[in-house]
């Protein structure tokens, strides 16, 4: 095995991987034996231990109040606020401590081969993620202790680990349903090297509304007049919906399943059929296709259904028949579905990244141009009043950088505002309210010049999807950086790396 690694971050489970001697991935499996690690953190009261993984998860109905699940979803939510044990617990501690789970179980292997602990690995994120979630992502990364080669973006990771699996001359889609979140990419792979061509995604759409459907309905044919959004947060409703998640599953392989719910501490049984459960669920799967039309509208070339050679299926939801069945329906049959063990891809083609990115020649398949799913701008005054101009637009590649010229509006002007919004949109003009303020800095140069001087605010997207923004106006240049809530500054880092060096998770 080589010294690379890369680590899927994933919403419900993650992963990691490293390459063989072969030259090909393989997942380092956990010491459950299993080949991921459900991302979940249990907070013991009594002992101050945390605990990660198949233990935390399995806790999970006793405690829900002690166990945080699905926090990648809370990545982006500046107003996230819990506290466990009566202590606030942020999005970033959570993912550091499930990093910290999966490379300590993969080093406790490694020490019995008498290899190095791991120290730097690739992390994907959804390509959804913007600036803010990227750099919570990196950060989490560096306070478990390692050094992150880069974020790679998960649906173009999981074509990496693909890409030796005939998409040679491909175009294709990936989607990409996981436990809390849907992606979904087209992507292009041409003399071994990938290029994205679009992306889109939905991070709140998962398995889990698939589980919650599926308990509402179960409830109700119980006669029980409650739906799981009422009671979330208590101790029955967190067991019920691994019930539903145990009947889901099972409705995978067979045509019908039995959920056992206790409410109240009134046991209840209900036998579903797949058809029910599919019909049931009809809405969720149809708003993954119509994201799927809308990829192919928004793709940084014009697209159609026809133009797509293959779709890959990945996500622990991509198991469910009934996605499947409707890709096929709608994409009339003219594609091949495939699914290489769609919840093990992206780690793979995260390793992958990483050994490519180390100067493995082996590797027959490399990154070439990425794409971002946000597009950043800053705010201008129009006859219609202000509306955002986007400077670096989602359907730019991810490496990308762009020039804003303004003026100074006012006689004997000292300072003008640098501000920046982020936005879903692939136009370049985009109303206010459909955009999120990021940045609002001042940039000073002290001293009055004419009304009409250039202010040049210049905006840089690194690979990683990380924006910097420079102001320059009358001879004086600043660089500044976005605020992201709920990233901590350097000794906090390190203070925090320390403390969780010393646990055992
Ligand atoms: P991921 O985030 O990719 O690990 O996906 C986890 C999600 O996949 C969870 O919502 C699981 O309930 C779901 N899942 C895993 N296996 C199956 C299956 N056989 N049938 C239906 N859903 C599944």
């Amino acid at each position: 095995m080589k010294d690379v690694f890369g680590i899927d971050l994933g919403t419900t489970n993650s992963c990691i991987s490293t390459i063989g001697e072969d030259g090909l991935p393989v997942v380092i499996k956990n010491l459950d034996d299993e080949f991921t690690t459900p991302s979940v953190v249990y907070y013991d009261e009594e002992s101050d231990e945390c605990y990660v993984g198949r233990e935390a998860k399995s806790g999970m109905g006793g405690a829900p109040e002690q166990t945080i699940a699905f926090i990648k979803r809370e990545m982006s939510n500046p107003n996230y606020s819990r506290e466990v044990n009566g202590k606030p617990v942020s999005p970033v501690e959570v993912s550091a401590l499930i990093l910290k789970k999966v490379v300590d179980d993969a080093n406790e292997q490694r020490s019995y081969e008498g290899l190095t602990p791991i120290r730097k690995a690739v992390i994907t994120v959804p390509a959804y993620f913007g600036a803010m979630e990227r750099e919570l992502t990196k950060q989490a990364g560096e306070i478990a202790g390692l050094e992150v080669l880069d974020l790679l973006n998960e649906p173009t990771a999981a074509a990496l680990s693909y890409g030796t699996k005939g998409l040679e001359g491909k175009t294709f889609m990936i989607y990409d349903l996981g436990g809390g979140t849907f992606d979904i990419s087209i992507m292009r792979m041409k003399d071994g090297v990938l290029t994205t061509l679009s992306t889109d995604g939905d991070h709140k759409l998962g398995g889990v509304d698939w589980d919650i459907a599926l308990l509402d309905f179960a409830l109700q044919s119980c006669g029980l007049d409650v739906t799981y959004d009422d009671i979330k947060g208590e101790r029955d409703a967190a067991k019920m919906l691994l019930a539903a998640e145990v009947c889901k599953k099972n409705l995978s392989k067979s045509d019908k399943a039995t959920i056992k719910l206790i409410y109240k501490r009134k046991p209840y049984l209900k036998e579903i059929s797949r058809s029910v459960f599919e019909e049931i669920t009809e809405d969720l799967v149809e708003s993954t296709i119509d994201m799927m039309h809308h990829a192919l509208k928004i793709a940084r070339e014009p697209l159609t259904p026809a133009d797509i050679d293959e779709i890959i299926l990945v996500g622990g939801s991509s198991y469910m028949p009934m996605i499947k069945k409707r890709i096929l329906k709608e994409f009339n049959c003219q594609l091949r579905l495939d699914m290489f063990e769609p919840d093990r891809a992206v780690a793979q083609g995260a390793a992958l990244h990483a050994a490519k990115l180390q100067g493995d020649e082996k590797i027959n398949v490399a990154l070439g141009e990425d794409m971002g799913a946000r597009s950043y701008g800053t705010d201008i005054s129009t006859e219609e009043g202000i509306m955002i101009q986007n400077i670096l637009l989602r359907t730019d590649p991810l490496l990308y950088e762009n020039t804003f010229y303004f003026t100074t509006s006012n006689e004997g002007q000292t300072s003008a505002s640098i501000s920046l919004y982020e936005n879903t949109s692939t136009d370049p003009y985009v109303s206010v309210k459909k955009s999120t303020l990021i940045m609002d800095k001042t940039l000073a140069w002290n001293h009055p010049v004419p009304k009409g001087t250039e202010i040049i605010m210049h905006v840089n997207r690194n690979e990683e999807g990380i924006v910097h923004v420079t102001g320059e106006c009358s001879g004086k240049k600043e660089e500044f950086s976005i605020e992201t809530k709920g990233l901590l500054d350097p000794q906090e880092v390190e203070a925090m790396k320390l403390s969780l060096a010393s646990k055992h998770v």
